[in-house]
């Protein structure tokens, strides 16, 4: 069988919105960058891309998406290296990962030349919009979606990837709070928690908004069976610092194997920094405070990339964290992920990939 190829269609615009923009200052996740890329399947498969304005697309009300959530999306950063460059972090591993979503939502895989090809071209085509103030980036969001005209519940036959960007600054300005919730759960064993699901987050905010309400920004999430371990926190992965040692919950289904965690995780190993994959009781992290062993905490994810965590409320108690102390994880590692991904330091792992 022939390998076939898919070139990419550029229709530029004719003149940028960024004149008159200052991109160093925007609302998260409102204000998108000139172009798209849009790519569609049909008849089992893929047409060649297009990349074009950024604008609205035109769907039927009937379109599987809509009525049974057979979506799946992705979030990774660009950013300016030392010479203007732009570059990528870590691409090749959300393009394996939003095909691995796509395959417990039984949707086709994503060719490597439109997901990372096109990302490439849509990120060397908007460039300009890398916000280069510390801690801001551009983000870019794929989206891929069932497009059939059809309310009848099937795995669909058309599909439609976007990938659209926007420039964002630092996600949390301030370290976080967080509540635990006992009413809901994220993902529970064979469901979809390990996949970036669209799903996913729309159950999640009704314990989002309770929290909020509550005066929380999150919501620590318990497993979904006993409700005796915790499992990750808001849209991040979770870390906790005991006696020096690095502990984040293990991936095995209920998990998103975050890019950020993977990358963590990484670089601890690779300093001969003691770090556990392994289960946390919510009970172990109580005594661990009340004992003073509990150093730190905190939620590791593209969009804030490290979130330090303040304070934890568990059943009305609220344990306070220390934020700021010398020598901490959270800052260590934010830095270091930093200067990595803007080239201000060596990257031996191939992470970073100039578009
Ligand atoms: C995306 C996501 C993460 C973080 O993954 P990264 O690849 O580090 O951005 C963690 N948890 C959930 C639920 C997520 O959706």
């Amino acid at each position: 069988m022939a390998t076939q190829t898919y070139p990419i269609e550029i229709k530029p615009v004719s003149e940028s919105r960024l004149r008159g923009l200052d991109i160093n200052n925007v609302p998260f996740g409102r204000l998108f960058s000139d172009h798209m890329l849009v790519a569609t399947y049909d008849e089992g498969s893929w047409n060649p891309a297009t990349i074009l304005p950024y604008g609205k697309l035109e769907m039927s009300p009937s379109i599987s998406a809509l009525h049974y959530g057979q979506a799946v999306f992705e979030g990774m950063k660009a950013y300016k290296g030392p010479a203007g460059e732009a570059l990528l972090f870590r691409p090749q591993a959300n393009f394996e990962r939003i095909n691995r979503s796509a395959a417990r939502l039984c949707m086709p895989p994503i060719p490597e030349e439109i997901f990372l090809d096109g990302l490439r071209e849509l990120v060397r085509l908007d460039a300009n919009w890398i916000p280069t103030r510390p801690g801001s980036a551009l983000y870019i969001r794929p989206i891929y979606f069932a497009t059939d005209e059809s309310i009848g519940l099937r795995p669909s036959q058309e599909y439609i990837l976007a990938i659209i960007c926007c420039p964002v600054g630092a996600y949390y300005a301030e370290p976080v709070k967080l509540t635990v919730t006992r009413e809901y759960v994220r993902a529970f064993p064979g469901g979809t928690g390990a996949a970036k699901a669209a799903g996913n987050y729309a159950a999640s905010l009704l314990a989002d908004r309770l929290a909020k309400q509550q005066g929380y920004d999150n919501v620590l999430w318990l497993d979904g069976v006993d409700q005796t371990y915790i499992e990750e926190c808001g849209t991040m992965n979770v870390f906790f610092v005991i006696d020096g040692v690095v502990i984040t919950p293990p991936l095995g289904g209920t998990i998103l194997p975050g890019i950020t965690r993977d990358s963590i995780i990484t670089l601890l190993k690779e300093q001969g920094r003691p770090v556990e994959e392994r289960r946390i009781a919510l009970t172990e992290i109580l005594a661990a405070h009340k004992q003073g062993r509990l150093q730190e905490a905190f939620g590791a994810g593209t969009a804030a990339t490290i979130a330090q965590i303040e304070t934890i409320a568990i059943d009305g108690v609220e344990l306070n964290l220390e934020v700021t102390g010398e020598g901490q994880y959270g800052a260590r590692l934010l830095k270091h992920l930093d200067e990595i991904k803007t080239g201000k330091r060596e990257d031996h792992h191939g992470w970073m990939m100039e578009v």
